[in-house]
């Protein structure tokens, strides 16, 4: 799998086979092409611990881009309209802001250690922190309704809970050279996928429970964003 955008406005009309989704503000809606629901996003006999970490994230993803920078311009019938109260708006742009400099810190050695644009990626950042703690959530849910853990994998030891966070950040697992690097930089509204994976676990008090990170350690930082 290489790189995956999951857009908030696609480029061109991807067809079945894209390995992509996206969420359009205009007509209010998500989309998921064909091509996305494979391995590692989504397979039959995965664990559901990795479905969730995967697919389930996107779908959230998806869904919070209608409440980010953006989307939230947009009222339920795709109309440009403020529906949001002025109180909520101002403390929307307080918690955006915790995410535009959490990510604006971060630097790339690909690109010689140029920043992240916190600004331009924000809403796919929001996107992304939304998504993983709403479909952590609905994995909990899962397992509560079904009444116990999913069997552990032959030979691997890693539980339930560390598998969803596992196959999150291995749905970003790429390499790119420095000019696409800087280009991403530049141009790009997603954040680099390491920095996607890193910033959104950093959020996650779920993950660091899942894996005992010290407090005030770099994947445990005690200041944490969150928007939704
Ligand atoms: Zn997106």
């Amino acid at each position: 799998m290489r790189k995956k955008s999951t857009n908030s406005t696609p480029m061109s009309k991807p067809g079945p086979a894209t390995v992509n989704a996206y969420y359009s503000p205009v007509s209010n809606r998500i989309v998921f092409p064909a091509g996305i629901l494979q391995k590692p996003f989504y397979g039959k006999s995965q664990p559901k611990s990795m479905n969730y970490g995967g697919i389930g994230m996107i779908i959230g993803h998806e869904i919070t881009h209608g409440f980010d920078d953006i989307g939230r311009q947009y009222d339920k019938d795709g109309n440009l309209e403020q529906w949001w109260s002025d109180d909520a708006i101002t403390r929307f742009k307080a918690k955006a802001q915790c995410i535009i400099n959490q990510y604006g810190n971060f630097s790339l050695p690909e690109a010689d250690g140029m920043n992240l644009n916190g600004i331009n990626t924000q809403g796919e950042n929001i996107a992304d922190n939304g998504g993983l703690k709403q479909s952590y959530r609905a994995y909990r849910d899962w397992i509560k309704q079904r009444g116990r853990e999913e069997s552990q994998l032959p030979g691997v030891s890693y539980n339930d809970n560390q598998l969803f966070f596992i196959n999150f950040a291995q749905i970003w697992c790429a390499s790119m050279r420095r000019e696409n690097a800087i280009n991403r930089i530049l141009t790009g509204v997603h954040s680099p996928g390491r920095f996607r994976v890193i910033g959104t676990l950093q959020n996650s008090p779920e993950f660091a429970e899942a894996f005992s990170c010290p407090k005030g350690s770099y994947m445990n930082p005690n200041k944490k964003c969150g928007v939704w």
